[in-house]
């Protein structure tokens, strides 16, 4: 049987570990992405490993193209057989301040994994699934992204320019049966959201609690999945009913 091949940026922890693991159900041989956080990175490995599947761990990081280019060629070069068809572009940070207090490297940083990010690594995974006309992208935004949150104009920035660059992506690339599409969480359960109270946020939520990542790698991976065949420059929210 031929191996197929997914790429999880931020696999390490979070949203993008519990992608990782539920791609194992699709049968994805998968590449955990992380930045430094190699332990964690080690045991979404291992989380693969007891779900039945298997795994490698891809070090780079999103914000520095060389990196990325890098580490995609020297692992197309020892898999000249096979190629990444599934890539979910889920690395992100938040680097919350209000405007009028924003310092270059909080705009900076933020646009730089969350937005440039994207471009870096779907750029260098393009092509192959162009020729092999088979493709499924799916990219990781954000609530805030859509509606525009106080104290994240920077990352409502990034997320609503991801958003636009999915539906755009998908019209250059339909004809080439490569979809594109976006899920854009609420508040979710991770390291991201460890120091916001969730006790008064989730009075704001119609579901009346934060989602956990599994929630949102159910719909990840259906886009994700050959059955998602007609849906694509879609954006699907997964926020509680936060905001609809
Ligand atoms: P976490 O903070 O839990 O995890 C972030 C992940 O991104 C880690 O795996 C981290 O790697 C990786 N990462 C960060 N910067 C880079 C980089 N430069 N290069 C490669 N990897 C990087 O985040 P979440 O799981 O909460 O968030 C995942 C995605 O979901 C993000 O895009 C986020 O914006 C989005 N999101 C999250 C929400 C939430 O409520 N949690 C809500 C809406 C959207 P390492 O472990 O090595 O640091």
């Amino acid at each position: 049987m031929i191996m197929k091949h997914a790429l999880v940026t931020g696999g390490s922890r979070g949203i993008g570990r519990a992608i990782s693991i539920k791609l194992v159900s699709l049968g994805y041989h998968v590449l955990v992405n992380y930045k430094s956080n190699e332990e964690e990175a080690k045991q979404t490995l291992t989380m693969i490993k007891q779900a039945g599947g298997s795994g490698e761990l891809m070090k780079f990081d999103v914000t520095i193209p060389r990196q990325v280019d890098e580490a995609i060629s020297k692992w197309s070069e020892v898999h000249k057989d096979g190629y990444i068809e599934v890539l979910v572009n889920n690395a992100g940070i938040r680097k919350d301040i209000l405007l009028m207090w924003m310092e270059d490297h909080h705009w900076r940083d933020v646009i730089d994994t969350n937005l440039n990010g994207f471009f870096y690594v779907t750029r260098a995974l393009l092509k192959n699934m162009l020729v092999n006309k088979y493709g499924r992208i799916v990219n990781i935004v954000s609530l805030s992204g859509l509606k525009g949150l106080p104290g994240q104009v920077n990352y409502s920035a990034a997320k609503a320019a991801v958003i636009g660059a999915t539906k755009a992506l998908a019209q250059e690339i339909g004809k080439k049966n490569v979809t594109v599409n976006a899920v854009a969480p609420g508040f979710i359960r991770t390291d991201m959201t460890k120091d916001l109270n969730e006790n008064e946020l989730k009075s704001l939520i119609p579901l009346n609690r934060f989602g956990l990542p599994e929630e949102v790698a159910e719909v990840v991976c259906f886009l994700a999945s050959e059955k998602a065949s007609y849906i694509t420059g879609e954006v699907i929210s997964v926020n509680g009913g936060l905001y609809t």
